[in-house]
């Protein structure tokens, strides 16, 4: 079990420290772990041809809501705040426990299928949504939700405490590919700084990370200025949120003194471009949050605003802004694989993990089909990964050597039938359109 050899890849796309493409090279996985790369003899595993292949490290994806893919194409043709209207809406009438479940399978099973191995996700029930999550295969790092009000959930603030007192052991026992452990309070509009400060405390103690909405648009900045008199990134550290390891999902408008905050913090960004675009939130200058020295991951955000979970879409998005916003030259792309990649691990805490492709990490891996039209010739490797590969692409993937793809299907789930619980369940929907 979760011993094999990737046999003879084309490339492998390491990631490593030097940013290494090897050609024609072999990958050997040992209970989950990448122990040999081109050994001298090749152990007698299962082999995985991989000649017509290239090899990168799972896709890591920073921001989303994957049990919002039940509200794909839900609410359209509107700014974040009627986003929040329409959505909140159908998910008071649907999002249940259970149901979060569901729409995490679907997420789980999208991600995995398009070449994301992890993903941090923030949703209600997490318990739920994790067990869905591991049910498919995936590595999928979560925490508790904390809002001032009660929820969807029906949490009251004390509930929600309680809960996140009990999670690290909540957590263990569902099980799935290793992950830390997180908190999620949703953002400094919805807790109070009071709230946040408990929910300082309580990570510290239990040593948990944190992942929070932070300077998505302007107006939350504004939002920020006339309730507390400060930035939102001036919120979190003053509540004491900073004191944690803590990952902005959006960081679309930052200060210079922002930035300087989070650098001296060790903040990082989950950058969601396709998102913050489709919302027209703003273009996060994500060239001057890693030239300032900031850890910037990339992140899908949930369905309901990205209407998918397509990290390849991200990263042509992410390298389109970059050349937008300053020009063609400034476009890095080994920097955008590297955000998509062992950035984003970092982001999670999870560099020491997965990211990339050496001895000792864990075999989180993804085999891309060079035959295709669209991918041939190839010129420049990173060129061909960041804006001409796509999801379709993806034939394969293993988690921590589990190969929870085969042959562009999934292993562990029947998507016919998952396909038909999503279906038998959103019926509900109609009587709100
Ligand atoms: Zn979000």
């Amino acid at each position: 079990m979760k011993n094999l050899v990737l046999k003879n890849a084309q490339y492998v796309v390491t990631v490593n420290s030097t940013d290494e493409i090897l050609r024609n090279a072999t990958i050997v996985i040992e209970n989950g772990i990448i122990v040999a790369i081109n050994p001298s003899e090749i152990p007698d595993y299962e082999i995985f041809d991989a000649s017509e292949h290239l090899i990168a490290p799972g896709l890591i994806n920073t921001h989303t809501h994957l049990a919002m893919s039940l509200l794909r194409g839900w609410a359209e043709g509107v700014n974040l705040d009627g986003f929040l209207e329409r959505v909140w809406a159908a998910e008071g009438a649907i999002m249940d426990k259970q149901t979060c479940q569901l729409g995490t399978e679907l997420g789980a099973g999208e991600a995995l299928l398009s070449g994301t191995t992890t993903t941090l996700d923030m949703y209600l029930h997490p318990d739920a949504t994790h067990t869905g999550a591991v049910k498919v295969g995936l590595r999928h790092v979560c925490g508790p939700i904390f809002f001032d009000f009660p929820g969807l959930d029906g949490l009251e603030w004390s509930q929600r405490i309680a809960f996140a007192k009990r999670w690290p052991q909540v957590f263990k026992e569902i099980g799935g590919a290793q992950t830390p452990i997180f908190f999620m309070p949703h953002s400094v509009y919805t807790d109070s700084a009071e709230h946040l400060t408990e929910v300082a405390v309580l990570g510290l103690e239990l040593g948990a990370r944190v992942h929070l909405h932070v300077s998505e648009t302007e107006a939350e900045n504004q939002m920020s200025a006339n309730t507390h008199g400060k930035t939102p990134t001036e919120v979190i550290r003053d509540t004491g949120i900073l004191k944690l390891p803590t990952t902005y999902g959006h960081g679309v408008h930052l200060s210079d003194s922002d930035i300087a905050i989070s650098l001296a913090h060790g903040a990082s960004v989950a950058h969601c471009p396709g998102s913050n675009l489709k919302l027209g939130s703003g273009i996060a200058d994500i060239k001057h949050y890693q030239e300032s020295g900031l850890t910037v991951g990339l992140g899908t955000d949930g369905c309901s605003s990205s209407n998918d979970l397509d990290m390849w879409s991200v990263l042509r998005l992410a390298a389109h802004m970059v050349a937008l916003k300053h020009s063609p030259k400034d476009v890095d792309l080994v920097k955008i694989i590297r955000a998509a990649t062992i950035e984003g691990a970092k982001a999670v805490g999870l560099e020491k993990v997965v990211g990339s492709i050496e001895i000792g990490k864990e075999g989180d891996l993804i085999a891309i089909d060079l035959r295709a039209l669209h991918l041939t010739p190839i010129h420049n490797v990173a060129a061909l990964l960041v804006f001409a590969a796509g999801r379709s692409d993806v034939t394969d993937v293993w988690v921590a050597g589990d190969r929870v793809v085969k042959g562009g299907t999934l292993t562990k789930i029947d998507e016919a039938q998952l396909r038909r619980r999503v279906a038998e369940r959103l019926v509900v929907l109609d009587s709100l359109s």
